[in-house]
């Protein structure tokens, strides 16, 4: 019988947990604070940023927000992360990817005090990562960690089989599985939209982890008996509903499920995680700033 990774639970028994360190740090004074940036007007960012808000009230985080014009220079975007690195009320903060095409996402990176980059982007904290010194784990690698830990699904020794090489999903979660850690101590094959024989890779893991972006490219015929199947993938495919469309992963849930032992669904995996991860990350960058330790 295949589980049914219920990540929505698990999320809820994470951000529970928050919910002590967060009054310790009210209590002297230092409530943390999470700081969104909208460049731009677009929907689904602005869907993005309104939820990680919600989040930020229902475990007593202070939200801020700010919303830059998407056709303003890029001098007016950075001097708001410049007032953000200098505000002692905002404990971490990120600026939604994507930023219209006249930004360098990657200049926006570099310059967010890397002590309140709560995404794990800045070149600073991805270097303490690979080093086994992470600061921030980025949300969504953390937060698969985190559905293992808590399915008890040790990764010791295991072959795990990352579909995908994003800099915010796959490079880092691969990281971080391979290092010595009780949570890592795996044997990790990275693949991408070059690898050859895709199949042969997921087929011989005891633990895939799809982050594609390509509507169920993993099916059952790809999956090895028994094994575990964590779907990263979030697609809109159109669909017979009342929106038009409907969400689905990258991995085929209904073949899928009759291969693996454990998987998650889209959804209700994978993304309650990210965003449980987010506020773990605020949390910790507020207690790490105020030198409070709220034992996470
Ligand atoms: P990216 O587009 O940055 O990366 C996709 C990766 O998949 C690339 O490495 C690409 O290879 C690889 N790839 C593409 N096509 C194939 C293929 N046919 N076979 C094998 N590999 C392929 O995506 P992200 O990592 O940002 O996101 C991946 C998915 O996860 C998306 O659906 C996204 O919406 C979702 N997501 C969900 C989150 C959540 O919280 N649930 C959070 C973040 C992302 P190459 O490098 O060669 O181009």
């Amino acid at each position: 019988m295949t589980e049914i990774i219920d990540g929505n639970a698990v999320a809820s028994e994470i951000r529970d947990g928050l919910t002590d360190a967060i009054e310790t740090l009210a209590d002297v004074g230092a409530r943390p604070g999470l700081a969104t940036v909208l460049m731009g007007d677009d929907p689904a960012s602005q869907t993005y940023v309104n939820m990680k808000q919600r989040d930020c009230e229902e475990v007593g985080i202070e939200g801020h927000h700010v919303d830059v014009a998407g056709d303003a220079p890029a001098d007016e975007l950075y001097e708001t992360i410049d007032d953000l690195n200098d505000n002692p009320d905002v404990h971490g903060y990120l600026v939604q990817d994507p930023v219209p095409d006249h930004i360098d996402y990657r200049e926006v990176i570099r310059r967010i005090d890397p002590a309140k980059d709560v995404d794990g982007f800045h070149p600073e904290n991805v270097g303490r990562l690979v080093a086994g010194n992470a600061r921030f784990r980025p949300c969504t690698p953390h937060g698969v960690q985190k559905i293992l830990e808590a399915y008890d699904i040790d990764t010791e020794g295991a072959d795990v089989t990352i579909v995908g090489r994003s800099r915010i999903v796959g490079k880092p979660l691969a990281n971080l599985l391979i290092q010595k850690a009780e949570d890592g101590n795996a044997t990790v094959t990275v693949c991408h939209s070059r690898t050859d024989d895709l199949g042969e890779k997921t087929r011989n893991a005891d633990i895939v982890v799809a982050a594609v972006g390509v509507p169920e490219l993993i099916d059952g015929s790809m999956i090895g008996d028994n094994a575990v199947v964590i779907d990263v993938g979030v697609n809109r495919v159109e669909a017979d509903t009342e929106k038009g469309y409907e969400l689905v992963g990258d991995v085929d849930f209904e073949s899928a499920n009759e291969r693996a032992s454990a998987i998650t669904p889209v959804p209700g995996g994978v993304g309650p995680m990210t965003r449980a991860m987010l506020l773990y990350n605020t949390v910790k960058a507020a207690s790490l700033q105020e030198e409070i330790d709220v034992s996470l």
